[in-house]
């Protein structure tokens, strides 16, 4: 079973769901679109960059669902009220980011 995947950059022409944090990644804004297989399925993603650096952190071999980003962020924080979730996922990226640089 070979997996592969390719990514790049886009522009949002219209409204995306992003994977990571299930948030929409706002029309004129770049975002990172990948496609794939992953054990036999074919996928394509849109993701937020913020969200794609969660991915980092939190890949794994069993690979990450939707929402990947989400349920990461609330492993290593608290929300805020009236954050949403992309703001939330951004937050705490940061945090894990300088913490590793530290
Ligand atoms: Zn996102």
């Amino acid at each position: 079973m070979s997996n592969f995947s390719h990514s790049e950059t886009r522009k949002a022409r219209k409204l995306h769901q992003c994977f990571g944090c299930g948030d929409a990644i706002a029309i004129g804004t770049s975002y990172r679109y990948s496609v794939g297989k992953f054990d036999g399925d074919m996928f394509s993603v849109c993701e937020h960059f913020e969200c794609h650096k969660m991915f980092a952190a939190c890949s794994s071999d069993e690979g990450v669902g939707e929402n990947y980003a989400l349920e990461f962020a609330r492993e290593h924080s608290e929300r805020k009220a009236g954050e949403t979730n992309f703001e939330f996922v951004k937050r705490v990226a940061a945090q894990l980011i300088s913490y590793a640089n530290a």
